[in-house]
């Protein structure tokens, strides 16, 4: 079936996204506030529209990749997304976003007689441009199928996590695992480094014992062991460091509003915003390795 998609954010995730719905067939009109994102997107055939809500206007679906809660609830709220829209509109944002701003989301969207979907996503930019993507979705299981078809033209992977909320509440868990173990093999490899441990005999016993992680066996903090991870190309990204230190501070917001005792959760959210403000500003987030070892006595 072919849908007609409004599409608002068409930066370095959304740009990709919304030109694999135009391959599958979709009719997408996209919005984004700077121009040469637009005029990119209108060169992978994305129909320029005038506004956002002009997106919305006789769309069956409208997706946003925006950068934060409020650029969201904006849209919907103020901007006039939700009412340019017809009754019944499916309203699906992949943004990254506070668990709380997208429950606020999904209850303005029902308030204006629409359904909504949080479906964030991992993977990065080598995700949405090969279309592997993995989609969390928070929201109605009639909600999640009727995305169904758009969420697997743009990705490998969908989960439905459950009600409202919970596709944001998962993407913010699972990251701060990974925060959290990228922290743990990095000074793991420092200490080992002040042992006299070579990088090479810790990758190999950790790498098949009870330390194996994603952070040690494919994001391997440094050289040598994985061959392709970022610590061999200087650290340039894969996932930057101030993604990182994003999806750790909703993790953070999230615990303390729980009241959730996840002491190394709010210390990863710590570490990397301050490395993402100072060295870490372009970095993959594996770089933190290099912070740690300076900071360390010789
Ligand atoms: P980006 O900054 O490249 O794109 C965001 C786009 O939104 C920009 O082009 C910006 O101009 C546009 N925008 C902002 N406000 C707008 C408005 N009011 N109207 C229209 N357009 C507006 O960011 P990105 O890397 O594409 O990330 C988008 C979201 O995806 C974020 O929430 C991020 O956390 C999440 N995410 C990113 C990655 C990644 O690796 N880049 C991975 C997973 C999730």
């Amino acid at each position: 079936e072919t849908l007609t998609v409004g599409f608002v954010g068409l930066g370095r995730m959304g740009g990709p996204m919304a030109a694999h719905l135009v391959a599958a067939g979709h009719r997408v009109l996209g919005y984004d506030l700077s121009a040469g994102s637009l005029a990119a997107a209108a060169r992978t055939g994305v129909e320029p529209a005038a506004s956002a809500a002009a997106t919305a206007a006789g769309a069956d679906v409208v997706i946003t990749m925006l950068p934060a809660g409020r650029h969201v609830l904006a849209l919907y709220r103020d901007e006039g997304l939700l009412a340019a829209a017809r009754p019944g509109t499916l309203f699906v944002d992949c943004s990254t976003i506070d668990v709380a701003d997208a429950r606020a989301a999904h209850e303005a969207a029902a308030a204006a007689g629409h359904q909504a979907l949080d479906a964030p996503v991992s993977g990065g930019v080598t995700g949405a441009e090969a279309a592997t993507l993995t989609f969390m979705a928070g929201g109605g299981e009639a909600e999640f199928a009727r995305a169904a078809p758009l969420l697997s033209a743009m990705g490998g992977k969908a989960v439905h996590c459950g009600a409202p909320g919970a596709g944001q509440a998962a993407k913010i868990c699972n990251n701060m695992i990974l925060g959290i173990s990228m922290i743990a093999v990095s000074e793991a490899f420092v200490l080992g480094e002040s042992l006299g441990l070579s990088h090479q005999a810790l990758y190999d016993v950790a790498a098949t014992s009870s330390g194996q992680c994603w952070a040690l066996s494919v994001n391997c903090p440094v050289p040598g062991p994985v061959p392709g991870s970022p610590a061999g190309r200087d650290y340039r990204p894969g996932f930057a460091a101030p993604l990182m230190a994003k999806d750790l501070g909703l993790a953070a917001a999230a615990a303390r509003a729980g009241g959730v005792d996840a002491e190394l959760g709010l210390r990863a959210a710590e570490m990397y915003a301050a490395f993402a403000e100072g060295a870490g500003a372009a970095q993959d987030f594996s770089g933190i390795v290099r912070a740690i070892r300076e900071r360390s006595a010789p």
